[in-house]
């Protein structure tokens, strides 16, 4: 069944793009959790993971052994996507990788058209008649997977672990959404921070968010992540949430009372209250 979600000709649908050039931040727990988490709110949910280290598949419990297709086919140019996205939960639906997606970079270099590959591929599935949000799990790079990724994207959440490097990292992400923005994708947008791994009442945590707030508030009006904002609900670290992938389970199937759950619960609100308002994330149809 499809149904199509227009308000005033503008697509309802959100394409999230959750990237970080840095590993072990809290992409893949925040793609998939989010994902996850905004299925069980009733939105219908379709997560990509697009790292060739397959975290957020194996997370889910994806068995990514027997021939199953992935996300590798589609940008290969052999399947379609809504041939390899598979049914993972209620509301939830997961386009799958493994290793081979490590040959994209190469395969693609030369490519006319290659930072747009998943792009086409979502536009031809029909991706936003058939889901509220698209979520992606970005690789730890700034490499062809990412540039598709930010092309398809209509936003951009970064997860970032509040420690004293966190922002020079984040100064090159934004100039490269910036760049993306100006030659590929003009409805981009930086929306949000999602700050991971957050130890609650460290003076570091404390004064790295409020650089944070600072630098976003000093921003340029007219820079893609002007009206980005740190996420409220700050992800405490929590055992759960590391312990939960080897289960192949979300947060809310593994640990449901835990601390990593809740805030999980409460980004989720977030993020679905952002709906409301102009929807400065949508793209004109
Ligand atoms: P990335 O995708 O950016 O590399 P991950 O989401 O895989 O980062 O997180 C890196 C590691 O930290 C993983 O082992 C994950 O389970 C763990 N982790 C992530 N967020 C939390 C958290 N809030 N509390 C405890 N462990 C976490
Ligand atoms: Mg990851």
């Amino acid at each position: 069944m499809t149904r199509v979600r227009r308000r005033n000709g503008v697509e309802t649908m959100r394409t999230i793009a959750v990237m970080n050039q840095k590993g072990g931040v809290g992409k893949t727990t925040t793609s998939v959790n989010l994902a996850a988490g905004l299925a069980r709110q009733g939105k219908r949910v379709c997560l990509v993971d697009l790292d060739p280290q397959a975290h957020a598949s194996i997370h889910l419990g994806v068995d990514l052994h027997g021939g199953t297709d992935t996300i590798y086919q589609v940008l290969a140019g052999g399947k379609t996507f809504q041939s390899i996205r598979q049914m993972v939960g209620h509301n939830l639906w997961l386009a799958p990788a493994n290793l081979d997606l490590a040959a994209t970079e190469l395969e693609l270099v030369d490519a006319p058209g290659r930072e747009f590959v998943l792009r086409k591929a979502f536009d031809a599935a029909g991706v936003s008649e058939q889901f509220d949000y698209i979520v992606m799990d970005c690789p730890p790079s700034l490499g062809v997977l990412t540039l598709n990724a930010l092309t398809a994207a209509t936003e951009v959440f970064i997860p970032l672990q509040p420690h004293f490097f966190a922002l020079q990292g984040l100064s090159k992400l934004f100039e490269t959404t910036a760049l993306v923005t100006r030659r590929l994708n003009r409805q981009l947008k930086v929306s949000g921070i999602v700050l991971c791994l957050f130890e609650t009442g460290t003076r570091l945590a404390t004064d790295v968010t409020d650089d944070l707030m600072r630098f976003l508030e000093s921003s340029d009006p007219q820079a893609p992540w002007a009206a980005a904002r740190v996420f409220q609900n700050r992800i405490r670290r929590n055992i759960k949430l590391a312990e939960a992938p080897s289960f192949g389970q979300s947060i809310f199937d593994y640990a449901p009372g835990s601390a990593g759950a809740l805030d999980y619960t409460g980004l989720c609100q977030e993020v679905i209250q952002a709906e409301q308002g102009v929807a400065p994330q949508s793209r004109a149809a």
